[in-house]
């Protein structure tokens, strides 16, 4: 183990370097030409380490890259999850420049989630020179839209996760204490689209059916579902309505996201969602929308997972807490396809999706090390 630690540490450079290289690589999420220019860098690293690699083509997204790593001492497969894609644009790099200051790295993505790569890179390299085996057979799977969704990787992702062991996911670590993610929310979204009748506000008031006070019930009665004892909450987040002032508005929109612990909840409120009647006389409701990301759950598997690295990482010389999230990931999906999950591997840092992101860099050969660690035993 401390040999581990320890080659980490003389590598703490050549990490931060190889960091600094794949941010300067942007890489937007709907922009299929920049993240296939990432992946087809990260292959050609990733081959380095002794991986055997394979692109995934996707028409409309970034291509996923796929590797897969060593024997394994038991048969089956470990997933390691990340995600090349990022919020940001093109160009964002030249207002918000790669640069370390007080032991943190800023420059767009180096938290969300380019160091997660890095350091799955960097546990390959380690194990590669050191001669160690991982428990089971390791397959990675690099995707390209888990910013926008994942509808390109999705089924990708559920597939490997139904054959793997466990999956581990390099999404960053909760911000800014470290802790990994034993839970997260799932989430889903609907669309309310009401429908009145337009008419004169001042000479024909009577004869219109305002869509925008239909719509006012409706939000009011949307947030009340929001019930923070069993962590669920809606939010009526995008409205719009009417064309004047002096028009009866005759439709009205909302946009809703909904986020839920359990399935059960999922389906229980969708179920209210779906169901929203009319209070204004002649006014139409229509919800379209549904379930995207089912919950990552605090099971038995996940908890051992959790006990697991905390101990490993203890060896290792430092402390991880646990934590779960109301934000979703695509641990989401392995998890919701029946495979222990762990979440929040990446590196430790805090800002995500803005500029202000950054990696604290002394946690990138800790969490190297930990990912080798949880590559050999869990
Ligand atoms: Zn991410």
């Amino acid at each position: 183990m401390h040999d581990i630690m320890a080659w980490m540490e003389e590598h703490k450079q050549d990490i931060i370097n190889d960091l600094k290289e794949l941010v300067a690589i942007e890489s937007p999420s709907l922009d299929k030409a920049a993240v296939d220019r990432l992946s087809g860098y990260l292959e050609g690293l990733f081959k380095g380490a002794g991986a055997h690699t394979e692109f995934l083509r996707r028409a409309d997204r970034g291509d996923i890259l796929r590797l897969e790593w060593g024997q394994g001492r038991e048969a089956g497969q470990t997933l390691v999850l990340s995600h090349m894609d990022t919020v940001f644009a093109i160009g964002d790099i030249a207002k918000n420049p790669i640069r370390i200051a007080d032991g943190r790295m800023y420059g767009p993505g180096t938290s969300d989630m380019k160091a997660g790569f890095v350091l799955f890179l960097w546990a390959l390299r380690c194990m590669q020179e050191l001669g160690l085996e991982p428990r089971r057979k390791v397959v990675g799977l690099l995707t390209s839209d888990e910013e926008v969704g994942s509808e390109a990787s999705r089924d990708v992702i559920e597939e490997e996760a139904r054959r793997s062991a466990v999956a581990l996911v390099t999404e960053p670590a909760m911000p800014p204490t470290g802790a990994l993610k034993t839970w997260r929310k799932g989430t889903a979204g609907y669309q309310l689209h009401v429908t009145g009748k337009p008419a004169h506000a001042g000479a024909d008031p009577t004869k219109g059916i305002s869509a925008v006070e239909e719509l006012a019930h409706q939000i009011l009665k949307l947030q009340k579902l929001t019930d923070m004892a069993v962590g669920t909450t809606v939010n009526v987040g995008v409205i719009s309505g009417g064309s004047r002032s002096n028009v009866v508005a005759a439709e009205a929109y909302a946009d809703i996201d909904v986020r839920f612990m359990t399935m059960a909840e999922a389906g229980r409120i969708e179920g209210i969602i779906k169901g929203l009647q009319p209070v204004v006389p002649g006014a139409r409701l229509r919800v379209a929308g549904g379930i995207n990301r089912p919950p990552m759950v605090r099971n038995e598997a996940t908890v051992a997972l959790f006990e697991q690295a905390r101990t490993l990482a203890s060896e290792l010389g430092f402390t991880v807490g646990e934590a779960g999230t109301g934000g979703g990931s695509d641990g989401n999906f392995t998890s919701g396809a029946g495979c222990p999950t762990i979440d929040g591997l990446g590196a430790v840092g805090d800002g995500l999706h803005t500029f202000e992101e950054y990696v604290a860099v002394d946690s990138l050969p800790q969490r190297a090390a930990l990912m080798v660690r949880m590559l050999q035993e869990a």
